[in-house]
C-alpha cells in the first residue's frame, strides 16, 4: 500500500545543487566504482553536486578509497568513529548537507541509479519526498517478507502516522525535508517514520531492488528485529494499551468468576473447590504481568537513552573536497 498522492503543487525549483548521501558499511569490494557511477548519473543532472561517504565504522579500505577519489569526485568524506548504525549514518550525512536536494542511496547498488533522474524530475515539478517503495520481494527468504508484512500490520495499527510500507531509504528529498529532519532531536532513530512524520508533499516511485554487488546485507533477522521493536516503540504506544485493555477484561472476568463461587456456596452450598483452577490461572497471571512488564521496560529503556541525550554519533573525519563548500568556491 501506498500512500494517496497529492498532485504536485507547480514550483520553480532554484538550479540544482545535489547532495549524495552515501552510507557504507565495510563496501571497500565495489565502492570505487559505485561513487563514479553515483557520480556520472549525479553530473548529468547538475554540475553542482556534492557526494557524502559516512564510513560507518568500516574494517576495510574505505578510508583509503574516499582519499584517492576525494579530489576528483568532490566528495565530502565523514568518518564515523566506530559502526553505529546505518540510522546514524544517514543523519551524519544530512548534518553536513548542503544542497538544496538530498539524494540518499545505499553504496552496494542494489537502489538503481537509472532512476535517479526521474527522482529529479519529479522534485522539479514540485514534490518534496520522492522515496522508492520495494515493488518486488523476490530475492528475500520468506521469513523476511512474513515479518516485514507483520511489522508493518502492527505499526499500521498502532501508529497516527500513515507510514508507506516497504519504503526504504532510497529518497530524494528537497532541502526544506532535509532542514525538518535535521531538528529531529531524538536518538532512537527510525528514519522512515522520521521520513513520514515531517510530512511534505511526497510521492512513491516503485523500483526492484537489484542483486547485491558483492558482499552481505548487514542486517541479519535480529538486526531486523531490533529495528522493528525500535519502529513500533517510537511511533507507537499500542503495546502499552494492549495491556490496559488485557487488564480490564481479564479483571471483569474474575469479578464474574468470584461472584459465580459465592453464589454456587450460597445457594449450593458447594464446598471450594477448584484448586487447579487456581493454580493455572496464578501462572497464566504471573506470565501475563511480566510480560506487561517487559514492554513497559522497553519503553523505560527508550526514555533513558533520550534523557542521557549522548550524541547520535562522533566523527573520527572530515575531509572536504566538496563542490558546495563556500571555501572552495571563494
Ligand atoms: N550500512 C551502514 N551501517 C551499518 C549497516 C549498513 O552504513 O551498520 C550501510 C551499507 O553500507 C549500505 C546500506 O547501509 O550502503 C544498506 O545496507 P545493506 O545493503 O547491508 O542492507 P539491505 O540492503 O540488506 O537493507
Ligand atoms: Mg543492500
Amino acid at each position: 500500500m501506498t500512500l494517496p498522492t497529492p498532485a504536485a503543487a507547480p514550483v520553480v525549483r532554484p538550479p540544482l545543487r545535489l547532495t549524495c548521501v552515501v552510507p557504507a558499511y565495510n563496501e571497500a569490494a565495489h565502492l570505487a566504482a559505485f561513487l563514479e557511477a553515483l557520480h556520472a548519473t549525479a553530473k548529468t543532472l547538475t554540475s553542482e553536486v556534492e557526494i557524502i561517504v559516512v564510513n560507518d565504522g568500516s574494517r576495510d579500505a574505505t578510508q583509503a578509497i574516499a582519499r584517492e577519489l576525494g579530489p576528483r569526485l568532490g566528495l565530502r568524506y565523514l568518518e564515523l568513529s566506530r559502526n553505529f548504525g546505518k540510522e546514524a549514518a544517514l543523519t551524519a550525512g544530512l548534518a553536513h548537507a548542503r544542497g538544496n536536494a538530498v539524494l540518499l542511496i545505499d553504496a552496494d547498488f542494489q537502489h538503481p541509479l537509472s532512476l535517479v533522474p526521474e527522482m529529479a524530475a519529479l522534485w522539479r515539478s514540485g514534490y518534496d519526498m520522492v522515496y522508492g517503495v520495494i515493488a518486488e520481494r523476490a530475492g528475500e527468504a520468506w521469513t523476511k517478507r512474513v515479518g516485514t508484512r507483520l511489522f508493518y500490520g502492527l505499526l499500521h495499527a498502532g501508529s497516527s502516522i500513515d507510514m508507506p510500507q516497504h519504503a526504504g531509504d532510497f529518497r530524494w528529498m528537497d532541502g526544506r525535508v532535509v532542514e525538518a529532519l535535521r531538528q529531529m532531536p531524538e536518538r532512537n532513530r527510525y528514519m522512515k517514520g522520521l521520513y513520514a512524520w515531517v510530512g511534505f508533499r511526497s510521492v512513491a516511485l516503485p523500483f526492484t531492488p537489484d542483486t547485491r554487488r558483492s558482499g552481505e546485507s548487514h542486517f541479519s533477522l535480529r538486526n531486523l528485529v531490533m529495528l522493528a521493536l525500535e519502529g513500533l516503540t517510537s511511533f507507537s504506544s499500542l503495546p502499552l494499551r494492549v495491556w490496559s485493555a488485557a487488564g480490564l477484561i481479564i479483571s471483569f472476568l474474575a469479578i464474574c468468576y468470584g461472584l459465580w463461587i459465592a453464589i454456587e456456596a450460597m445457594l449450593f452450598g458447594n464446598p471450594l473447590n477448584g484448586w487447579p483452577t487456581l493454580a493455572a490461572g496464578l501462572m497464566l497471571f504471573s506470565g501475563v504481568q511480566l510480560l506487561s512488564i517487559g514492554i513497559l521496560g522497553e519503553y523505560i529503556g527508550r526514555i533513558y537513552t533520550e534523557v542521557k541525550g549522548r550524541p547520535l554519533y562522533l566523527l573520527a573525519e572530515d575531509l572536504d573536497h566538496s563542490a558546495l563548500n563556500p571555501a572552495a568556491r571563494a
